[in-house]
This record gives structure tokens, C-alpha cells and sequence, in this order.
């Protein structure tokens, strides 16, 4: 399909101890990074002492409502006009990756994408019966290169097969459980039954969540006209918050632990190079190299919006990791 453009976004935490050290403008769309300006000097850095990053849009103290419109609902509208679609959140653990896909799951209006991807797909599908949208959901954690299904919270076989269906591409995950969905209210259902298997996964035990990359699929059909098959069209739309990216320095513990993180990073850097490579839109695509990338083969190229809303703390003692995350943002765009 040539040349794929990633959308990204920057999405910057609230802070009461905003950085000296960088600069938004709002205009530009740019933030640049003073580093010498960081409080406290510190050591100096092997970055330029100036670093400017383009962004289609930085948001900074938007409410939740104003990120899905700005940055998620093209996508969701896509997905009803028969593309695929995915949506991503990448940052340092504690940045707002789950706030912004989950969002404050006891206040409903500070919901997140998820929610709001949901109240849109089965507001189509009240308002348009003639559509004949039938939808399902699936939940799924790739932790440590294991894939587990949330909805109900199992593991998958290690040898998990990843077959591409002929006649539509999509990659399939088999075992996983696709829950049909009559109304917002099921869907939503399902959506919070997997959250909380996220918390309780036997696998995780204090950083809970932020050390797995998980995957919420909208799989949203048509059957119009006469329901004979080829009249059936298939898209999904696939709502990812990925694990927190880590400094190891930071990371104290070794072992286990440090194996995890290690794993994390490596993962987020295959990511990285399949977006890169589908972006050139030219070649051969990496997409073996992890779970993630497998599984998000269909959902990354071809035809497929792909949006990345990068989360970032605006604080100078998470600087490194900023620009670490800032960088990211730059190769995929
Ligand atoms: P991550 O998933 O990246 O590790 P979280 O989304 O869990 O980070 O955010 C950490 C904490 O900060 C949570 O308590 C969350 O509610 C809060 N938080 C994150 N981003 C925002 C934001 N933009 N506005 C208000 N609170 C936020
Ligand atoms: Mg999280």
C-alpha cells in the first residue's frame, strides 16, 4: 500500500514541578528539549544540548473527552468505514499509557479510549440496524512472551499458533476467546472483567500491569443485504497499552525482574523497527521477532490507521526516560 503514516502524539502528564528544561509550542507542534537547563545541572548528557521534536499534536491538560476526539476517534470512525485500525500508548511506567486507554475506572468521566471506542462502535450500531453490525471483543496480555487471554484470565498454549486467514488477511490467535457483544453494556462488561484479570494474574506481582503489553480488540462486522457471505465485511479495531518502557539503571532488582524488563525493552525495540519498516512502506516487515510484533502484523500495515499516543512525564528527574520516549516517537513517525 507504499508509504503508511503513523499519527503520533505526545501526551504530557500534569505536573507540579514542570521541567525547566522543556519547551512546549503548541503552534509548532513541536517540544524541544533544553537539557542544559534541567534543575540541579546534573551529570552532563551525550545529547545535544537542543533537541526539537515534531509531533502531529502535543497535549498537554486536555481532558479525556478532548484526547479521543483529537487523537483516537478518526480511527474508531475508520474502522466503521471498513479499515482496520490500532491505537497504541507507549511510555515510562506511571506516565498515563492505562489512564489514557482505560482511563479513572471510578469516574466515568475521566473514561478513557476504550469506553469511548465502545460508545461509539454500538452508537453506529443503534442509529443504523440496516448496517447489520454485529460485534465482538477480545482481551489479551502478552507477558514474558506468554500470551494469556483475560476474558476468562487462562493461559494460552506456549506453542500458540498465529495463522493469517485467507480470505481477509487477519491474523487469528488460536484459542483466544472472541465474546460476542449485543449492547455497549456487555461490551463494557467484558472490558472490565479483563481489567481486573489483569490485576490478579497469578504472573504479576507488585508493578502489576505495566509489565505486560496489553491488547483490547474490537472485531466489528457488516452483514448487509442479503447475509450471504460476501456481503460480510470484517474489521477490527485493536486498543493496546503497552508495557512501560524502563531504564535498567533505574530497575534496582536483578533476576527475574531485570530478565522482564530486559524482555520488555527488546520487545518495545522490535515494535519499533516493524513500525519503522512499514512507515518506508518498502520490503520486508520484521514482524516475527516477538509476540507483539506477530500479533500485530495485521494491525500495523496494509490496511490499517495506526495512531501512537506517546506518554510522557514533564518532570526533570524522569528526563533520560523522556527522551528516550521522545525518540522512540520520532523513528516510528
Ligand atoms: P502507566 O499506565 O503509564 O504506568 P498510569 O496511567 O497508571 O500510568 O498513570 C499513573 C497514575 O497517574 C494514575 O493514578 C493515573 O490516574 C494518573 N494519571 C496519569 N496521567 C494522567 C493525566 N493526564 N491526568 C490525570 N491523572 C493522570
Ligand atoms: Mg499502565
Amino acid at each position: 500500500m507504499g508509504h503508511h503514516r503513523v499519527k503520533v502524539f505526545l501526551r504530557l502528564r500534569p505536573s507540579c514541578r514542570p521541567s525547566t528544561a522543556i519547551h512546549v509550542d503548541h503552534a509548532a507542534n513541536t517540544i524541544r528539549i533544553d537539557v542544559q537547563k534541567q534543575h540541579g545541572g546534573g551529570p552532563p548528557r551525550p545529547y545535544n544540548d537542543q533537541m526539537v521534536f515534531p509531533f502531529d499534536s502535543i497535549i498537554q491538560s486536555s481532558c479525556q473527552e478532548t484526547v479521543f476526539d483529537q487523537c483516537a476517534k478518526s480511527v474508531v470512525e475508520d474502522v466503521l468505514g471498513g479499515y482496520n485500525g490500532t491505537i497504541l500508548t507507549y511510555g515510562q511506567t506511571g506516565s498515563g499509557k492505562t489512564f489514557t486507554m482505560t482511563g479513572d475506572t471510578k469516574a466515568y468521566a475521566h473514561r478513557g479510549i476504550v469506553p469511548r471506542a465502545i460508545e461509539r462502535i454500538f452508537a453506529e450500531k443503534v442509529a443504523k440496524p440496516e448496517a447489520g453490525i454485529v460485534v465482538h471483543v477480545s482481551y489479551l496480555e502478552v507477558y514474558n512472551e506468554g500470551i494469556y487471554d483475560l476474558l476468562p484470565q487462562r493461559r494460552l498454549a506456549s506453542a500458540v499458533s498465529l495463522t493469517a486467514m485467507e480470505d481477509n488477511g487477519l491474523i487469528e490467535i488460536k484459542g483466544l476467546n472472541k465474546m460476542h457483544c449485543n449492547t455497549k453494556a456487555e461490551a463494557l462488561k467484558y472490558f472490565f472483567e479483563g481489567e481486573r484479570h489483569r490485576s490478579v494474574a497469578p504472573h504479576t506481582m507488585n508493578q502489576i500491569s505495566s509489565r505486560s503489553h496489553c491488547v483490547f480488540t474490537l472485531f466489528v462486522e457488516r452483514h448487509s443485504g442479503l447475509r450471504t457471505l460476501e456481503e460480510v465485511t470484517s474489521c477490527k479495531l485493536n486498543l493496546v497499552d503497552l508495557a512501560g518502557l524502563e531504564r535498567l539503571k533505574r530497575t534496582e532488582v536483578g533476576g527475574q525482574a531485570k530478565k522482564e524488563a530486559m524482555l520488555i525493552n527488546k520487545s518495545l525495540s522490535f515494535l519499533e523497527q516493524a513500525v519503522y519498516a512499514v512507515r518506508q512502506g518498502t520490503g520486508h516487515v520484521p514482524f516475527r521477532q516477538s509476540r507483539l510484533t506477530t500479533l500485530l502484523k495485521d494491525a500495523l500495515g496494509g490496511n490499517c490507521k495506526t495512531v501512537l499516543i506517546v506518554c510522557a512525564w514533564a518532570e526533570d528527574f524522569f528526563l533520560d526516560e523522556t527522551i528516550s520516549t521522545l525518540k522512540f516517537a520520532q523513528r516510528v513517525k
